[in-house]
């Protein structure tokens, strides 16, 4: 048992006053990522702030048909609000395919956000890993890694990034709402959140020291027709080996406007926006959709144990496409 300090936050200005100069200091939201990794070993806070009870709890659906949803609004929560699942029926779906019914009573939107890989390098001390331990290497390349990324990846990372929600949200296009330790907000677009790796891959987000999340601003959606489809391993509790979230309006048989997030493929949620230029006012049958989405993929860079995400994304977002049509 390794010692390390808690402390509550009951307002903003207390949680970034509490980590201020602290190092070894982290956020705690509902503790279903942070809490396993310390009991792994794999991450060693010396302070825990726990921001779960801060007033960013509520989902605020505004008259122009946006949501701002409170960075410390739970899974469970979320996935029971009626005005998200009518119209950002995409979002709902993706979090409820996520975890366990248990884990989205705790989990935070900001901590979903903000969870770690599920590379099993980076969760076993014991091997080497660069996210994890700079300089170490990266056990994945030669080792196991059929669940990790195949774009966006570097010679020093190949870990993917696992929530659900956050490819949802990219394909609704959120934003997110980031309180800085002087108190003032920055507004940080989805796909911005999450850095690609690089060779620097344990610098994750473009979040700074006691930067706290506190909200994801959701616009109006572009179009009501919306769906999140899983790929997994087992029907529940597995994360996804591809998914994909898909925002569609149809205009006089042709592609008006569509969106389209990819999970389980790379290191962020993965917006796929050469298919969605290539797809915009055809009317495309799912071999189109398929070469579509290939030209998203041009710059991957697959390893043997992975390849076969290549054909199975652009399948699974031709049939995604079809069942929107
Ligand atoms: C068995 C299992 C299966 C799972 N399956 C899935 C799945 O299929 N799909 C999926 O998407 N997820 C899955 N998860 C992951 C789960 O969704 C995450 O653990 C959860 O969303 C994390 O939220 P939390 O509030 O508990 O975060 P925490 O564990 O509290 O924190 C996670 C990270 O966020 C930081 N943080 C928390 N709040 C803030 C804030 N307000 N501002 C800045 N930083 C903050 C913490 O410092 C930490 O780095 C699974 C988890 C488990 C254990």
């Amino acid at each position: 048992m390794r010692a390390f300090r808690y402390a509550r936050a009951t307002d903003p200005g207390e949680a970034a006053a509490l980590v201020a100069g602290v190092p070894d200091a982290v956020y705690l939201g509902g503790g279903t990522n942070l809490v396993d990794l310390m009991k792994l070993g794999v991450l060693r806070p010396g302070l825990v702030v726990d921001v779960s009870g801060l007033p960013y709890d509520t989902v605020a659906h505004r008259p122009d048909g946006g949501v701002l949803i409170g960075g410390a609004v739970r899974g469970r929560r979320l996935g029971l609000d009626e005005g998200i699942r009518s119209r950002f029926p995409a979002l709902t779906r993706a979090l409820l395919s996520g975890a366990s019914a248990q884990i989205r009573t705790q989990a935070t939107v900001a901590g979903n956000l903000l969870q770690r890989t599920r590379c099993p390098y980076f969760q076993d001390t014991g091997t080497p890993c660069n996210r994890r331990s700079p300089g170490s290497g990266c056990a994945a390349i030669p080792g196991v890694h059929r669940d990790l990324a195949v774009i966006g990846t570097s010679d020093a990372c190949v870990a993917s990034h696992p929530s659900d929600l956050a490819v949802a949200l990219a394909a609704y296009d959120a934003v997110v709402e980031v309180r800085r330790p002087d108190g003032e907000q920055r507004l940080v677009p989805i796909h911005e959140l999450h850095r690609l790796p690089g060779d620097t891959p344990w610098i994750e987000t473009v979040l700074e020291p006691g930067d706290l999340i506190t909200g994801v601003h959701l616009p109006p959606p572009a179009a009501p027709s919306a769906t999140y489809r899983k790929v997994r391993d087992r029907w529940s509790y597995a994360f996804a080996v591809v998914s994909v979230a898909a925002v569609l309006r149809v205009e006089a048989g042709r592609v008006g406007d569509v969106r389209i997030a990819l999970g389980g493929v790379a290191p962020r949620p993965w917006r796929l926006w050469a298919t969605e230029r290539a797809l915009v006012g055809t009317d495309p049958g799912d071999d189109d959709v398929r070469a579509a989405t290939r030209l998203a993929f041009a710059d991957a860079r697959p390893l043997p144990g992975n390849a076969f995400k290549l054909d199975l994304a652009a399948d699974l977002v031709a049939a995604v496409l079809r069942e929107l049509r």
